[in-house]
């Protein structure tokens, strides 16, 4: 049985229906006693220690909020869930990635009761977790459309949360998912696979190949022109493993394994700083521990990406099989 990735499996009613777009049932979801909030903000998401700290609505949320500005998860079985922004963006300048911490420049997160989100996929519950990336990819996607990209009007939030409609053409937007191919290269007859590293990460850790998919481009094709741009080599057909959300600001990785056909490392596209074979043994002995995302541990060999990273499932799934 396949254990879920990190990052997903929010146990969660996402009224994802009819009820979104009642205003009256709506209005009854602010004013539930039960109605609770995942606060988030530049810092991350308020924690107190590994588990979620879910504050009850009304005491986050102004009472002049209109309700067409709330952005309501859906309902577990306890009531009503929203996600409250605590560092809503100001107008004309960039709004950080929620909790993302550092890694574009962000605000550090970690500040006290408040959990990165990359540290929240490694610390929370299965389901909390997967709360926590529906709420940061929702709140992203908020924070970077309250203008329109048809005609630059303001837009304001409709559905509780699951649209925004501009205010002067009327266009509806929909919450963006940016699909990712995610790849481990495997070299068969080599018994090895392929890693890269980009120069921002720490010292020594390599991880799989990855990148967006273009605009009309399948999957499979995505991963084969993926490979040769960054590795220069050629890999035939990629084969489906998994998913994971991964809300930086709110993609969708997209997991393959996929087998090397032919060539020479070199990518063209610059985007790693080094690409390399790995033997199994190599890998074997990297994947014994789960390094943090921030501060990896002192030593020499290959450092592996954490394990709630799906990267780091690609390659454990390699040297488990
Ligand atoms: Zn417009």
């Amino acid at each position: 049985m396949l254990e879920p990735n990190a990052l997903t499996g929010a146990d969660i009613d996402r009224a994802a229906d009819r009820r979104r777009r009642d205003a009256d049932w709506v209005r009854a979801q602010r004013l539930d006693p039960r109605a609770r909030a995942v606060v988030l903000g530049d810092a991350g998401v308020r924690a107190s220690g590994s588990a979620l700290d879910l504050a009850p609505l009304a005491e986050v949320l102004s009472a002049d909020r209109p309700d067409e500005e709330l952005v309501l998860l859906g309902a577990d079985a306890y009531g009503p869930l929203f996600v409250v922004d605590e560092d809503p963006p100001v107008p004309g300048r960039r709004a950080p990635l929620v909790g993302a911490g550092g890694m574009r420049g962000e605000p550090a997160p970690e500040a006290a009761d408040r959990l990165g989100l990359r540290n929240a996929a490694q610390t929370l519950s299965q389901a909390e977790g997967g709360l926590v990336a529906y709420a940061g990819a929702l709140l992203n996607w908020h924070r970077a459309t309250g203008f329109c990209g048809v005609c630059g009007g303001a837009t304001t939030a409709g559905e509780a949360g699951m649209t925004r409609i501009c205010g002067v053409c009327g266009t509806h937007h929909h919450p963006r998912t940016d699909p990712v191919v995610i790849m481990l290269v495997v070299d068969d007859p080599g018994d090895r696979v392929l890693l890269g590293r980009q120069a921002a990460w720490p010292a020594r850790r390599y991880s799989t190949l990855a990148g967006f998919v273009s605009p009309g481009e399948s999957l499979e094709e995505a991963v084969v022109r993926e490979v040769l741009e960054e590795a220069g080599v050629v890999v035939g057909p990629p084969v489906y493993r998994s998913s994971q959300p991964w809300p930086f600001p709110c993609s969708l990785m997209l997991g393959f394994h996929v087998p090397f056909l032919e060539g020479t490392i070199g990518g063209t596209d610059d985007e790693l700083e080094d690409a390399r074979w790995f033997s199994r043994d190599e890998v074997r002995e990297a994947a014994v521990g789960d390094d943090s995302w921030d501060e990896p541990p002192a030593g020499e060999g290959l450092l592996l990406p954490p394990r709630s990273a799906i990267a780091r499932r690609l390659i454990d799934e390699w040297v488990a099989g």
